[in-house]
């Protein structure tokens, strides 16, 4: 797909043509787990077996890699998967640099399994880029950004980050899932990967779970991570994959209104006496609005709101919605609302009455009655 035609027409064509066979305009799934050879043994379809390749993998990988404007996709069955594949292809011994409230699923992956492997890990504010420059080791081989941040929202400037760790000669990755491919060009600001959970916006419906990981060059990391996609095997069905596809064709659209609708509530829960503080990154009052208004195109989808009184008044705010969904997860049509602190489990660094809100694509004016009554 041609890299000038615009971000809506790729999401809609990109990976995507007629099936040969039948004319079919939607891909058909191709549940088949082997592919026939040539007599002479050779397989001009490229396709073998269905864990090394299979095309519904193909086509989402050539649209995700087209969004990004990247050399190479390379697709997971979760976001966790596609993390996993990163650590694991890094030299033995290397040190890492992760944001300090980076998704806690990927704390417990540096912390817990890759530490008795001999992986370093240090977590730190991003935003302090002092605070980076001093992490660095001579075997620091990689810097993590996550941004926005969960639950938080804070922001870490890319280009800024991506400068400190290449002089350096680490690599530089950003976990782009709240963001998407939209709202957010990691490579033009410096990266070498991007890391989506599909479950989240690219599926868009709360209904398939996958990881992807986007590269900015072919090189010998790019070659290793493919090799544990197809030895390691943590791969998407082919059903997950055409459902991500399915779910991108209508993304710039979906997060457009996504950005409206939690600006819209950012803005009530804002001036609201019963409210602490809120936590959007299209607020002019956040820490990071600058940055993000410089990096993204949007502020997204999400926020999270302190409520005044403590762990219990956000509670009953959470017991008393209607139309928002107690759930956690992100970037369903449905709005969500869930105490992250309670999710997080006992280690967790996140306020007490804090709530994190996935602001779906109902009527602004539906959802922000909804917290209108859930207030009091
Ligand atoms: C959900 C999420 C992940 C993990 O993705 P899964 O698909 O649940 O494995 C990683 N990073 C961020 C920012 C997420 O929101």
């Amino acid at each position: 797909m041609k890299e000038e035609l615009r971000f809506e027409t790729r999401a809609v064509h990109a990976g995507r043509k007629a099936d040969a066979a039948t004319g079919a305009v939607a891909q058909p799934i191709y549940l088949s787990t082997t592919f026939e050879r040539e007599a002479d043994g050779s397989f001009p379809s490229g396709y073998i077996y269905s864990r090394s390749a299979n095309p519904n993998r193909a086509a989402l990988e050539a649209c995700l890699c087209s969004l990004e404007g990247g050399a190479a996709a390379i697709a997971f069955a979760s976001g966790s998967a596609a993390t996993m594949s990163v650590f694991q292809a890094l030299a033995p011994g290397a040190h890492v640099i992760a944001p300090e409230d980076v998704y806690y699923g990927t704390k417990l992956q540096l912390q817990d399994l890759f530490a008795r492997w001999g992986l370093e890990a240090s977590f730190l504010d991003l935003s302090d880029l002092d605070a980076v420059q001093a992490a660095l080791r001579p075997n620091t081989q990689l810097v993590w950004i996550e941004t926005p941040s969960n639950p938080l929202m804070k922001i870490t400037d890319i280009a800024a980050v991506s400068a400190i760790a290449h002089q350096a000669g680490a690599r530089v990755i950003v976990d782009s899932t709240w963001a998407t491919p939209l709202l957010q060009s990691p490579f033009l600001l410096g990266a070498d990967l991007i890391l989506h959970s599909s479950t989240k916006y690219l599926g868009g419906h709360s209904d398939v779970l996958g990881g992807v990981l986007v590269a900015n060059a072919e090189d010998e990391f790019t070659a290793r991570i493919r090799t544990l996609q197809g030895a390691g095997g943590a791969v998407p069905s082919p059903f997950d994959c055409w459902l991500v596809l399915r779910g991108i064709q209508t993304l710039p659209w979906r997060m457009r209104a996504h950005s409206d609708n939690a600006a819209r509530v950012a803005a009530y829960l804002h001036g609201h006496p019963r409210v602490e503080r809120v936590f959007y990154p299209g607020l002019a009052d956040h820490p990071g609005h600058e940055v993000a208004a410089r990096q993204m195109k949007g502020f997204g989808g999400m926020l999270s709101v302190q409520i005044a009184g403590g762990a219990e008044a956000a509670m009953n705010v959470a017991a008393n919605v209607q139309i928002f969904t107690r759930a956690t997860s992100l970037g369903g049509t449905e709005s969500l609302l869930e105490h992250r602190a309670s999710i997080e489990g006992p280690h967790s660094q996140t306020p007490r009455n804090l709530l994190r809100v996935s602001v779906g694509l109902e009527h602004a004016d539906d959802l922000i009655a909804d917290l209108e009554q859930a207030l009091g």
